[in-house]
């Protein structure tokens, strides 16, 4: 199952379209995406017998807002230095524990959205991002899939400057700007993926790939992460994890390279979509 967040309704992908899940479920499921999270195993039950070839599709144009497919999570994790690649390209050891910070929720925006460069050092990481189905309290690691409700592709776009201002790092301010955080076009169910512990993950500008890696490479799997920081604190549904992003940031380049107004980033993940974020002069 896929769905979507197509000018701020939640959507079901069917064969030829959009349905959007108000109408087509007769109003048993309300139009507000972050709802469904509230009654995730019920939808997906409607969901899977609901025959969609017998109602109409929503029409999307070029005018069509794709908002993010979890609009208003009440956490969003995110988690550091999680590739080995990208921890040496950044000059650290691999983490024993998983480094965590927040990307504060007013940062989430859609597949197409205009993001504002607010600095001339944003860095670009694609992530895959685990979407929370169900609470987790003290989830064990072979418990932890069922309580994904899917996958989405992610930026956890960094302004460097202000990340590495200070004594110490403060990440979260840095990666939440408006916009800094871009996901979507749809969240798409674990039992879509081609296998869920490994996907092509990169991103792009213009002709030139700038990261390229396999989700097989994360030092902490999604369900390492769902134990880990269930053993600290609930995981509520709609809930984000921000998994980490392999090697290819800009900061670690020589010279370094960062996005320029102008720039429309490209990121994907096998199985699960392609994001567009057009780069925008603040
Ligand atoms: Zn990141």
């Amino acid at each position: 199952m896929r769905i979507a967040n197509i000018d701020g309704r939640l959507a079901l992908a069917a064969n030829n379209g959009y349905l959007d899940v108000a109408k087509a479920s007769d109003g048993r499921f309300g139009p507000d995406p972050q709802a469904v999270f509230e009654d995730w195993s019920t939808f997906v039950d409607w969901a899977s017998r609901f025959d969609t070839a017998a109602h109409p599709v929503v029409e999307t144009t070029e005018q069509t807002v794709w908002g993010p497919p979890v609009p208003r999570p009440r956490q969003i994790f995110a988690i550091g230095l999680n590739y080995h690649d990208h921890a040496a390209e950044s000059g650290l050891d691999s983490p024993t524990v998983p480094p965590v910070f927040t990307k504060f929720p007013t940062s989430l925006t859609g597949h197409e959205q205009p993001v504002i460069l607010p600095a001339d050092t944003v860095d670009w990481e694609v992530e895959l991002v685990a979407v929370i189905g169900t609470r987790c309290d003290y989830v064990s690691e072979s418990d932890a899939w069922d309580h994904i409700a899917g996958v989405t592709v992610g930026q956890d776009l960094s302004e460097r400057s202000l990340q590495l201002a200070g004594p110490a790092p403060q990440f979260s301010l840095g990666k939440s700007y408006r916009g800094f955080a871009p996901t979507g076009p749809e969240l798409v169910t674990v039992d879509e993926l081609p296998d869920r512990n490994n996907l092509e993950i990169g991103c792009a500008v213009a002709d030139e790939v700038l990261q390229q890696g396999r989700t097989a490479d994360l030092i902490f799997t999604v369900p390492q992460l769902v134990a880990h920081l269930s053993a600290v604190c609930p995981l509520l549904p709609g809930d984000l994890i921000f998994t980490g992003t392999p090697a290819g940031v800009g900061g670690a380049r020589k010279p370094p390279k960062f996005l320029r107004p102008g720039d429309v980033l490209i990121s994907w993940i096998e199985g699960v979509g392609t994001i567009r974020t057009p780069l925008v002069a603040g």
